[in-house]
């Protein structure tokens, strides 16, 4: 400003006009990239704000020159053009993370909803009799080759599946759960809850700790609908327990005309001892074991994405069908698409744990995680040499996640941080920069050290983790 009437120089007549500002050539890029209508949002709320500051004497007049007007509005419309549902490390030691959106997808699995997503595609449509078609059939025979089931069918999450299934079985009926398995998942799935929202009673059976076979027949009546069993999926009842075995609770069932179902939370289509991980009941054994339904997770141990299965016999999962709910639980082409592509992978289980990420993931080896560790070391230590934190590498355990296998560890290990002396902070502080990176590294903090466990760090992820520690240095 050249001009130096006494208007120019009050701060109100020194902000530059939002026409002045728009027609800026540092300007352009951003109408290029963001648009004129967010563009000139942004200025007008950026403007009204130093105008407000101005007005109640707290404005730094270093904010109000054109540069710095410029500079803020670049920083404001990049910050709103960022995704909210963003990538980000998952160093927590949990490699089925709920909160971190669970399993990875395999790239078979990313090309298929790539291109479901990009053209129509025959979901409801027989292409053989050009009639209509069922879109549960894209994985139904899939499922049936893979579990030995009659009958498959699919909704949104496994909760879902539960849902469906107790209130097209159940209504206003008992299902009869032992009291050891009357479980809650986080994030509100609970099992009496459920119950009763689907509009069936629950009836518990034996004690927490024990649950015998003749509780089971001692609780059947007429107003009993089926038999359930929950897989404790997140908890182990250790000690002085009993449960009564799958086969015995579906003979009893069957003695009384009714169905055993089974809810197995997590499940896999294949033995996981094959690939030195603890075993984990799947969907087979429990149809083998004469179970009528079986629900489980799509995107737990099966490393697919969210869906909620259902298999069994082919009368009941026709009942399930015909309920309007299943309608309004149904999923989309995006997750069939995916879903499909990973069950083809279960075709070849000689090379599941190459291609099946999760799977890649639970078995990577300590010695390869361990080697990462001494290759991030020297990099961490740099990026926080200027903070009271001292960095080492320390022998962990990983936990699958998502109510899989409670009580197995997988050994692994971490980057781990410390406060230099014993009373000493920041790191809260450094477990904040690190949540702000561009890339979020989620650790975890557990006796009074902040915890990578680097097992979730494929080594194609490295560059961008060590690229990133440098604005922890800038910070
Ligand atoms: C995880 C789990 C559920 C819920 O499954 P979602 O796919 O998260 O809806 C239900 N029952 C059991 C036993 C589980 O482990």
């Amino acid at each position: 400003m050249t001009d130096d009437t006494p208007a120019a120089s009050s701060p109100f007549a020194r902000l530059p006009s939002v026409e002045r500002l728009l027609s800026h050539p540092a300007v352009a890029p951003m109408l290029a990239e963001h648009g004129r209508q967010a563009t000139t949002a942004a200025i007008r709320d950026l403007l009204a704000e130093r105008r407000q500051a101005i007005g109640a004497g707290a404005c730094d007049p270093t904010t109000l020159t054109e540069p710095a007007l410029i500079a803020q509005l670049n920083a404001r419309l990049a910050e709103q053009a960022r995704p909210c549902l963003r990538p980000v490390h998952n160093l927590t030691g949990t490699v089925l993370h709920t909160n971190l959106g669970r399993a990875p997808l395999p790239d078979e699995a990313i090309a298929a909803l790539i291109t479901a997503a990009r053209h129509p595609c025959a979901l409801e449509y027989d292409l053989e009799s050009g009639g209509r078609g069922d879109r549960d059939d894209v994985v139904e025979s899939l499922l049936r080759e893979l579990t030995g089931a009659e009958a498959a069918t699919l909704v949104n999450n496994n909760a879902a599946a539960v849902f469906l299934l107790l209130n097209t079985l159940a209504s206003r009926k008992e299902v009869l759960v032992s009291r050891g398995e009357l479980v809650e998942i986080g994030g509100a799935f609970r099992v009496p809850d459920i119950m009763s929202r689907a509009g069936a009673k629950l009836r518990e059976v034996g004690t927490t700790n024990r649950t015998h076979l003749r509780d089971f027949e001692d609780a059947i009546g007429p107003r009993t609908a089926l038999l359930m069993k929950v897989h404790t999926s997140n908890y182990a009842i250790q000690g002085f327990t009993t449960s009564v075995p799958e086969a015995e609770l579906a003979a009893l069932a069957h003695r009384h005309d009714r169905p055993f179902v089974v809810d197995l939370g997590s499940g896999t289509l294949v033995d996981l001892a094959r690939y030195g991980l603890p075993h984990e009941p799947t969907p087979q054994e429990s149809i083998a074991a004469g179970a009528d339904l079986v629900t489980f997770s799509g995107d737990k141990l099966l490393g697919g994405p969210q869906a909620g299965l259902l298999v069994g016999r082919a009368d009941l999962i026709r009942r399930l069908k015909k309920n309007p709910l299943k309608r309004a639980l149904r999923v989309g082409k995006l997750t069939l698409a995916g879903l499909e592509a990973v069950l083809r992978l279960y075709r070849d289980p000689d090379r599941l744990d190459e291609r099946l990420a999760t799977l890649r993931l639970l078995t990577r080896p300590e010695s390869d995680i361990r080697a990462q560790a001494e290759r991030l070391l020297p990099h961490v230590r740099r990026a926080l040499a200027g903070r009271p934190l001292e960095v080492d590498t320390e022998p962990a355990l990983s936990q699958i996640g998502s109510g899989s296998l409670p009580v197995d560890r997988l050994p692994s290990h971490s980057l781990v941080i410390r406060p230099r002396t014993k009373r000493g902070g920041g790191l809260n502080r450094l477990e904040a920069d690190l949540r702000a990176l561009p890339t979020p590294v989620i650790g975890r903090l557990a006796d009074g050290a902040l915890r990578l466990d680097l097992r979730c760090l494929p080594v194609e992820a490295e560059p961008d983790f060590i690229r990133q520690l440098q604005s922890l240095t800038t910070a």
